[in-house]
């Protein structure tokens, strides 16, 4: 598999290069230089999860990896469904949150733990990462019990909420939590700070695992296929697909799916009053606004880091940008929404109903709708609670970690403490 930067095209990599570097040069995002092309997708469709998402992720790769070796990540990687849901006549809902973080995140995350794990160099690897609450999650859980792997990860003390904080601060092991006496700024800083360092770095293998990983949003297109293999024939012809976004990278791995074969009428971007790209498609003007605090606080975000790849994609598939349908959701219509689709029978949560408000807003007649609920209601269980007046019970993940001790340590926001302790763990 090649790759470019899509802002030096001249800087080209491999798979293995592409997600253990994560970013190019001059912070550029890489993308795949061609991409595959199934075009007999009724017959991946009949696949089971597993088998096709092989298959999707073997034609990315190419001969980097053998189709046996990513065979068993895909197996590590997606061990829980991605079950469809009946929500109305004409409109289902993904479940995205079968995971052990009880997000979409444990998809991408489980599946790039897995891609540098088979793509490093027999060294050890350090992933050190800061979280103000649900990344740190996600990839403790992804990076769990993996040989010659540590994960170091630096939360701010007492600014995560207590359910986040047993969420991840419980594994023991390979994974290392560190409570910061001070603020996720402070923890950003040192990790800054790390990668700054070259002894260490060399000392430990230093890797990020960040979000902008390709390999996260390669596993991310394998579900849209499997959504659309639960759905009926009549159902897939006229397909609209809503995404809750934040920063889209949801949105460009269901584009990638389309890009690669999987027929999909149109996709509509969903986002909450961070509406710096429903602003653009309409006005045509990039003009972010600083970012305001909602209900869906995991799409609170005003630069989103993947748009530069859906207009290079768009680009290169000769779509206009003009195809994508688009809205914004305010708190108040996204508690309204969460309020009706409780009393219709399917209890959501403030991401997925935004991307349900949309849909519902645009699908016109003969279209079968599918938005993606990206969290469990669970996870957003106080905002939850108060808008339908329930008491929603934890699922087992949670409940289980809420039981057990925090295995933390304790450190002020200093470098030198923190370089020991991560000499110690990792040296
Ligand atoms: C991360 C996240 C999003 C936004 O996804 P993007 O790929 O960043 O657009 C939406 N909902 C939830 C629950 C998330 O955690």
């Amino acid at each position: 598999m090649k790759l470019y930067n899509i802002k030096e095209n001249d800087e080209q990599v491999s798979f293995g290069q592409a997600v253990k570097q994560g970013l190019g040069r001059n912070q550029g995002l890489f993308f795949p230089s061609e991409l595959p092309k199934f075009d007999d997708v009724d017959a991946l469709l009949d696949k089971d999860f597993v088998s096709r998402s092989s298959d999707i992720l073997s034609a990315f790769i190419g001969d980097e990896l053998s189709p046996e070796t990513v065979r068993s990540m895909v197996e590590n990687a997606f061990q829980f469904p991605a079950p469809v849901e009946k929500v109305t006549d004409q409109i289902s809902a993904l479940e995205l949150f079968h995971g052990p973080t009880l997000a979409f995140k444990d998809f991408g995350g489980r599946f790039m733990a897995q891609s540098l794990a088979a793509v490093s160099d027999s060294g050890k690897v350090t992933i050190l990462t800061a979280t103000s609450g649900d990344t740190g999650a996600a990839v403790a859980h992804a990076f769990y019990g993996m040989e010659n792997i540590n994960v170091v990860i630096l939360y701010p003390k007492g600014k995560i909420s207590p359910l986040q904080e047993k969420l991840f601060c419980t594994l023991g092991g390979n994974i290392h939590t560190v409570a910061i006496n001070g603020t996720f700024d402070d923890c950003q800083a040192m990790v800054k700070n790390a990668f700054d360092d070259a002894e260490l770095r060399a000392a430990i293998g230093l890797n990020s695992a960040n979000s902008i990983n390709i390999s996260r949003l390669m596993a991310q297109i394998c579900y849209y296929f499997e959504a659309a293999s639960q759905l009926t024939k009549a159902q897939r012809e006229n397909l609209v697909v809503a995404v809750p976004s934040g920063n889209f990278g949801n949105l460009t791995a269901g584009l990638l799916a389309k890009a690669i074969g999987l027929p999909i009428k149109r996709f509509i971007a969903a986002t909450n009053v961070n509406d710096t790209v429903p602003r653009y498609l309409q006005t045509g003007e990039w003009t972010p606004e600083p970012t305001i605090p909602t209900l869906s606080n995991a799409m609170d975000v005003s630069q989103p880091n993947n748009w530069p790849r859906i207009e290079e994609l768009c680009q290169r598939q000769g779509w206009g940008l003009n195809e994508l349908g688009a809205g914004a959701v305010t708190d108040e219509q996204t508690a309204e929404t969460l309020k009706a689709m409780f009393d219709g029978g399917y209890l959501c949560e403030p991401h997925g109903a935004i991307a349900y408000r949309v849909l519902d807003e645009q699908l016109q007649d003969g279209e079968h709708g599918l938005f993606l609920c990206t969290a469990h209601p669970a996870k957003f269980k106080e905002s939850v609670d108060e808008i339908l007046g329930q008491d929603i019970p934890l699922p087992g993940p949670l409940a289980k970690h809420a039981a057990m001790e925090l295995l933390s340590v304790e450190q002020d926001a200093d470098f030198a403490q923190l370089r020991e302790y991560l000499m110690k763990v990792a040296g």
